[in-house]
């Protein structure tokens, strides 16, 4: 046989390509798009100022260090700087770890529903996806452990997860690290550490500090509402930093990201806010969608994952085509293994009003 078109290195073709969130519905109304767990409180107005002040500058490169982030970063939660990596997002972060550390004949371990860029992560590196249990939709530690063998290099975590929204305490990610092999890499990935508690991710940056094994990776794309510039970071033992400065693009942040991100974390006052929206309308959420007959896998974080099993003659999909010919944009989570529920992200006030709303009317079947 003639081959007559390059052939991709094995384990390529067996990705299944991350889809996003919808950004568009049909239907008359505005949309109401809660399907990526971004902030409805948008992003701080000292970013934007940054933001718009960067683009003075355009024709430059960034700087390839994004000292003034990582500086500020260090700054904020008294951390090294020379530790800190910062990345075109969390998910560059999650592929260049991948990239650093497996290849063909290693194995890395996720939990079952964890977050499916860590896949991608691992097939693109020819490396093998080994999936451990989850208990009671949780991170089940002693499954992650009975799953290491020989082989393992790598253990990703999102804590929170994505997309159940349940967490384990410090005290369980400890007894994970302590239990894995001093040369497999722990990778705390909390996207969304930022809505639990700050002792916890705190003690997580500490972990980080004190083991030369483990990497906690976080985003602006949530709380800090800035998902569009593509800017994540990660705190890394200093072999570590080492590793990923060496194999990352030259210049993978741009100018308006870094003085974005820069000016974003240092409005304490705006996180906050951000926070006590969510700790207002995430129980909210959570029992209207409870009184509606519907099951609510419980959340820390800024959405919530519900079921539709038990609920007589309706599904997930028939919902969300529904609540899509009303303005409204949620999450199937079908490639997650669920496909029969939706996650939510929680919205404005009004927002989240008119999901409720229109899921009762689906559920009533008005639909
Ligand atoms: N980790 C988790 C658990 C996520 O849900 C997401 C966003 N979907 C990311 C990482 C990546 O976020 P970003 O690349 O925008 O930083």
């Amino acid at each position: 046989m003639v081959v007559t078109a390059p052939i991709p290195r094995p384990g390529i073709l067996d990705i299944a390509a991350y889809v996003p969130g919808e950004s568009k519905a049909g239907g008359g109304l505005p949309p109401v798009k809660l399907s990526s767990n971004e902030t409805p409180l948008g992003p701080s107005p000292a970013a934007i100022a940054a933001f718009k002040a960067a683009a003075g500058e355009l024709e430059r490169y960034p700087d390839g260090q994004a000292t003034q982030l990582r500086e500020a970063i260090a700054r904020r939660y008294g951390l090294d700087a020379r530790r800190i990596v910062c990345g075109s997002g969390s998910d560059e972060l999650l592929g260049l770890l991948a990239r650093g550390y497996l290849g063909p004949g290693d194995e890395a371990i996720y939990t079952a529903h964890g977050f499916l860029v860590y896949r991608i992560a691992i097939l693109t590196n020819g490396a093998t996806p080994v999936v451990a249990p989850e208990r009671g939709l949780k991170t089940d530690v002693d499954a992650i452990l009975a799953a290491v063998t020989p082989r393992t290099r790598v253990v990703f975590i999102a804590n929170p997860n994505n997309p159940t929204g349940t967490y384990i305490s410090i005290e369980e990610v400890r007894r994970l690290r302590a239990g894995l092999r001093g040369d497999i890499l722990l990778v705390l990935d909390a996207a969304y550490s930022e809505y639990v508690s700050k002792n916890d991710y705190e003690a997580g940056l500490e972990l980080v500090a004190t083991t030369s094994n483990t990497v906690m990776t976080r985003t602006f794309s949530k709380i800090y509402g800035l998902a569009a510039l593509r800017i994540g970071w990660a705190y890394c033992p200093p072999e570590i930093a080492d590793v990923l400065n060496r194999i990352r693009g030259p210049f993978n942040l741009s100018a308006p990201a870094i003085a974005s991100g820069a000016a974003a974390i240092e409005d304490i006052a705006h996180l906050e806010r951000a926070k006590l929206h969510n700790d207002k309308w995430l129980p909210w959420v959570e029992s209207e969608l409870k009184k509606l007959g519907l099951v609510v896998t419980p959340s820390v974080a800024n959405f919530v994952l519900f079921h539709f099993d038990g609920v007589k003659g309706k599904t997930a999909s028939e919902a969300d085509e529904f609540l899509k010919s009303q303005g409204i944009i949620l999450r199937k989570v079908g490639a997650y293994g669920f496909p029969n529920a939706l996650r939510m992200t929680i919205g404005s006030e009004s927002d989240n009003k008119r999901v409720i709303d229109a899921l009762a009317r689906y559920l009533k079947g008005a639909a």
